[in-house]
């Protein structure tokens, strides 16, 4: 029978009210493996609730004792680690080492907020004026709520409620629909780690939760990852609602090749970065700018691994596993026939992949188009699977114009030996993350992730110093003790002597 999935609230699993489900697939076998429910507009409410009630005695709550519970989590998570990746593979279909990977990286900002107590010191000046001392200190939200996409279960959720618990903020996690028992596992692992019950509440449901997280008063900000259009509507809905946002969208990641890199190492970080995770990853290297003459020797060469890629079930744990869903499977597989369509020269095609006693998984295998055009739509728009298109560029500036001008601006990489050509590019390039022979540039934990243009709205990045900003405000206090104060009233501007 199919397993029915709930909410975790206040400290245990809620059955879902609404009567409203979604199918949850384990996209290796193309099984319906769980119904998720949808909440209600009453149930996310009462979610907030339930943070908001827990949310004074989190707050006071000594900085060290919220890093200790945070040291904790992260040995639950390591010492559950397998059982956790195998969990995210059944429903997200990554291969399992990919997926413990995806784990370890949000576990680094969970390293990241046991330094909480540091991160929070606040700013102190002695004797401003005579007898008066000012300080400052960041002090939590209150309630704060995440909105995660499905390509990383696991990882994104930490970006968020490491920081935002460990600044004293309770948090609602509203994961993506089409894989939510492990950001649900991450809950349960939580309040084992010591955190209060309700202090990491995870809701389950679709537009109509997230409709209601903006617009709750209750709520102070809202942190999203998902696709650039609904990053946008969120953007706009909660700041609407006088909340703090941020809201990172999708992207359109080019890589350039220029005539002196390395070839062969070139084409392993491409293939690495255009299909691991079958390209469902918001930093996939989706676009492969050949410059001057480096195009034919690129796609000589990687045509024949794109071909050999090992496609299979997640957990034999080959180079990429099946798509998410069916319905995305299709999408993806459209925008290839639109390619052909569109011109450009499909010089391998994975469209027809089928794999012996998996028929009904999601799989395809990987696609590499070359001679793809600017104005293509293959070319504009975030495609989301194991498709590269290679695009030629006669010059260097050709090159970092033709990325300046893409609507997204998420990740980008340059392969090259010249030093002043990689400086020229990282310098200058309209992107946030950029990388120098790097394929994948994703910030580390103690710094910050974040895109430009319309891979990211609001002013503050995920995790890192930027999180520990978002997730606080600042109070800035001025104090004198009875003998610095003068007699009598003062009605002009005080100026300091
Ligand atoms: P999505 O936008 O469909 O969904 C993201 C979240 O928004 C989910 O929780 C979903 O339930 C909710 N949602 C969906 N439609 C909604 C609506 N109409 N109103 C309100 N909420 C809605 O994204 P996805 O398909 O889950 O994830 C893939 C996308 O996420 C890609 O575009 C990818 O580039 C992007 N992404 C970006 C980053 C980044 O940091 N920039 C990281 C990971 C993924």
């Amino acid at each position: 029978m199919t397993e029915q999935l709930k909410h975790f609230i206040g400290g245990q699993y809620v059955a879902g009210k609404s009567g409203r489900f979604s199918p949850v697939y384990n996209p290796s076998t193309g099984e319906h493996k769980a119904d998720v429910p949808l909440a209600t507009e009453a149930e996310v409410s009462d979610a907030v609730a339930d943070s908001l009630a827990a949310f004074p005695d989190w707050a006071n709550t000594s900085p060290i004792t919220r890093a200790r519970v945070m040291f904790k989590f992260k040995q639950l998570v390591e010492e559950n680690i397998e059982e956790l990746a195998a969990l995210l593979a059944s429903e997200h279909g990554k291969v399992h080492s990919d997926a413990k990977g995806s784990i370890i990286r949000g576990l680094e900002v969970v390293e990241f907020a046991c330094g909480i107590p540091h991160l929070l010191k606040g700013e102190f000046s002695d004797n401003v004026s005579s007898g008066i001392d000012m300080y400052s200190m960041r002090k939590p939200l209150g309630v704060v709520a995440g909105i995660t996409p499905f390509n990383f279960p696991a990882m994104v959720p930490m970006w968020m409620f490491a920081v935002a618990i460990a600044c004293g903020n309770t948090f609602i996690l509203k994961p993506s629909e089409k894989d939510p028992s492990l950001p649900m596992r991450l809950g349960e692992l939580m309040l084992q780690a010591g955190a209060p019950k309700g202090v990491l509440n995870v809701i389950n449901g679709d537009k109509l939760s997230v409709d209601t997280l903006l617009d709750d008063p209750r709520v102070k900000a809202i942190s999203f990852v998902g696709s650039t259009p609904i990053a946008k509507y969120v953007y706009s809905r909660a700041a609407a609602a006088g909340k703090r946002v941020q809201a990172m969208g999708g992207a359109k990641n080019h890589m350039l090749v220029m005539p002196d890199a390395d070839m062969d190492k070139a084409v392993d970080a491409l293939i690495g970065a255009g299909y691991g995770s079958a390209g469902e990853r918001c930093m996939a290297i989706s676009v492969a700018v050949a410059v001057g003459d480096a195009g034919d020797e690129l796609v000589e060469k990687l045509a024949p691994k794109v071909r050999n890629l090992k496609v299979g079930p997640s957990a034999a744990d080959g180079d990429m596993g099946p798509l998410v869903t069916k319905e995305h499977l299709e999408k993806v597989k459209g925008y290839v026939d639109l390619g052909i369509e569109e011109g450009a020269d499909l010089v391998v095609d994975g469209r027809d992949l089928s794999l012996q006693g998996y028929e009904n998984g999601f799989y395809m295998g990987g696609c590499l188009f070359d001679n793809v055009q600017t104005d293509m739509r293959i070319y504009k728009e975030e495609i989301f699977g194991p498709v590269l298109s290679v695009v030629r560029a006669p010059t260097f500036n050709e090159a970092i114009e033709m990325v300046d001008k893409h609507e997204f601006g998420n990740g980008t990489s340059i392969f090259t030996r010249n030093g002043d050509v990689a400086r020229a590019f990282s310098n200058n390039v309209e992107i946030g993350m950029v990388g120098v022979n790097v394929p994948i540039p994703v910030p580390l934990a103690f710094h910050s992730f974040g895109g430009w243009k319309n891979s990211a709205f609001g002013d503050h990045n995920q995790h890192g110093p930027e999180g520990v900003r978002f997730y606080t405000k600042v109070k800035t206090v001025t104090s004198r003790w009875p003998d610095s104060i003068k007699a009598g009233a003062e009605f002009i501007m005080p100026t300091h002597k």
